[in-house]
């Protein structure tokens, strides 16, 4: 997606050649008419599909699958993330180790808001490790759905995530993938 291969290089910010910073335009400033334009690639991208519901993770996830969700015209969920929890039976859970903040945290969906038997889209921010990928989709089928694609905005091509979600039978659509950090710049892998 060159629009956001252009902002990428734009404003990000490559900290250690570890983590890229979008705060401007994705983290925490929002571009509204760059995610509509997030939302309409990835609907695009899973128009055959048969999605019935998509399943992000707070904070970030939000606001990109909310655009993913009017042009799909389905429900959107997002897991919520807590520290450690009074675990309930009302919500499927799954335990994720956070590659930002290196600790493990709980996400959590109410079964209210999981019916079985679904067709999902699983929707994030950045794909690194695949650990929170990975999580929601353990949760997602923990309720009895099928999760039918992982949706990523930005991929880091150099580490895990793609690699353990493709072997693990996901379908994974990264709208833009960082083949490496050099000298704290991106370089973009082919189309
Ligand atoms: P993973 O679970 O695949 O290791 O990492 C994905 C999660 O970590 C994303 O939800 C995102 O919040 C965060 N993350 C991983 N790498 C980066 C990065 O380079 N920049 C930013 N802004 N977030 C990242």
């Amino acid at each position: 997606m060159d629009i956001l291969k252009q902002r990428i290089n734009e404003e990000g910010i490559v900290l250690n050649n570890r983590v890229l910073k979008v705060d401007s335009f994705l983290n925490h400033q929002i571009d509204p008419k760059l995610f509509v334009a997030i939302g309409k690639e990835i609907a695009a991208r899973f128009k055959d599909a048969g999605i019935e519901r998509i399943v992000t993770i707070e904070a970030s996830g939000i606001a990109i699958a909310l655009q993913a969700a009017i042009e799909m015209d389905v429900p959107l969920v997002f897991a919520r993330k807590k520290k450690s929890i009074l675990m309930t039976d009302d919500v499927y859970h799954s335990v994720v180790y956070s590659y930002t903040k290196e600790e493990n945290y709980d996400v959590t969906i109410s079964k209210r808001f999981l019916p079985a038997g679904e067709k999902v889209l699983i929707i994030d921010d950045f794909l690194a490790s695949g650990e929170a990928a990975m999580g929601l989709a353990k949760l997602v089928e923990s309720a009895g759905d099928t999760v039918e694609g992982i949706a990523i905005v930005i991929e880091k091509s150099f580490q895990p995530g793609r690699e353990r979600l493709e072997r693990a039978g996901y379908n994974v659509q990264s709208l833009v993938r960082i083949k490496a950090f050099e000298d704290n710049h991106c370089v973009f892998m082919e189309d």
